[in-house]
């Protein structure tokens, strides 16, 4: 069992965390020592953070360091601030996105999401220095997981990680906006550029694949066309504005009934599956120019399932895409205003479980039962 290193800081108070101890093994609520927050930084009680499928990956598979607290679409109200912390201030509710290192060149170019740092500030479990901000009885707990760990009463974030936003908001459900519902939405309007009459196809229905038909239905996209096999949420796309849906169970051929939909293709598809024959459809049912977007965890040894000419021959772009290609500073209060305006009601895919009730609702998300569970504190 590897610990990070301890941490400078100073112990500030305790906390409760879901801690993971090996990977697979279930989310255990245990009390833990919380440091206080450093120059850049700041200590934000958490109010709600959702469940994202990347949470359940790294229990179970991706490769982080344990013991590990998980969790990165936290929001809660800042507590403390760091002595060099200039934007924030005790008080202030704030959204929790991922994080990066605001220097090289993709975080220089308005591409956060692309830093080259982008997996061990994220995914390493543990500062830039190796130290952890999380301990328990003298030994450290990994935290730091996208910069924030906020399955967790507190949790101690750098001030460039934390989007301010408006204390009307209902601050419990607003943390998706920093990862799950950035991704979908931010897919469909900033990778793809879809926009006011793109024709559009969303492969899988769930929180990303849903928070991308919102956004496109705000700027007027059409059609947009929902492939997925769950009545449930089929159902819940057409309440959400998807133009049609397509149970691809019931259907011969999902390519020839998207082009029936959307007079010949489509110009823009989004995969949000993961699944190679799906992207294999995706890709056949784009007209000309058409862009591909691939935001879904296909199995490690997959590779891309497309016929090289017949791309080639209609100019089809395919992108891969990370947090929606989001700049989370500009993008959640763009998400955040049309949500206000009734355009982006992202609330629909929420349900909230006490904080204690965390196990059941990682189940909920895998089971399908629950398209985004929150937990709240
Ligand atoms: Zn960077
Ligand atoms: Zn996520």
């Amino acid at each position: 069992m590897s610990q990070a290193q301890q941490s400078p800081s100073a112990t500030a108070r305790t906390a409760r965390a879901a801690i993971v101890r090996q990977q697979g093994g279930p989310f255990s609520v245990e009390s833990v020592e919380i440091a206080t927050p450093r120059a850049d930084e700041v200590l934000v009680r958490m109010v709600g953070t959702g469940v994202c499928h990347t949470d359940l990956v790294c229990r179970d598979a991706f490769p982080v360091p344990m013991p590990i607290v998980l969790g990165h679409e936290g929001a809660g109200i800042v507590e403390a601030v760091g002595s060099k912390v200039s934007t924030l201030r005790p008080g202030d509710h704030v959204v929790l996105s991922f994080n990066s290192c605001g220097g090289c060149h993709n975080c220089a170019h308005e591409a956060p999401a692309y830093c080259f740092n982008f997996m061990p500030l994220n995914f390493g479990g543990a500062l830039e220095d190796g130290s952890s901000p999380l301990s328990q009885a003298g030994l450290n707990i990994h935290a730091n997981f996208f910069g924030q760990s906020s399955f967790a009463t507190y949790a101690v974030v750098r001030e460039s990680n934390a989007v301010a936003i408006a204390t009307d908001l209902p601050l419990e459900i607003m943390g998706p906006l920093g990862c799950g519902i950035q991704t979908g939405a931010g897919a469909a309007l900033n990778s793809l550029k879809v926009t006011k009459g793109t024709s559009f196809a969303i492969f899988g229905g769930g929180a990303v694949g849903l928070s991308a038909l919102m956004a496109a239905k705000a700027v007027g996209a059409a059609p947009v066309i929902v492939v997925e096999p769950n009545a449930a949420r089929r159902q819940l796309a057409v309440e959400l504005g998807a133009d049609a849906t397509i149970d691809p169970r019931a259907v011969e051929d999902v390519s020839a009934a998207i082009k029936a939909v959307g007079n010949g293709g489509v110009l823009a598809a989004l995969d949000t599956t993961g699944i190679p024959a799906v992207i294999t459809t995706a890709a056949d049912a784009l007209l000309p120019n058409g862009q591909l977007g691939l935001v879904g965890v296909s199995p490690m040894e997959a590779n891309l399932p497309v016929n090289i000419m017949s791309m080639i021959t209609r100019g089809i772009g395919i992108k891969a895409i990370l947090e929606g290609d989001s700049q989370p500073r500009e993008f959640i209060p763009q998400l955040v205003e049309l949500y206000r305006q009734g355009k982006f009601p992202f609330d629909r895919l929420i349900k909230t479980f006490p904080f204690e009730q965390i196990n059941e609702a990682a189940h909920a998300s895998e089971d399908g039962s629950v398209i985004k569970p929150v937990v709240v504190f």
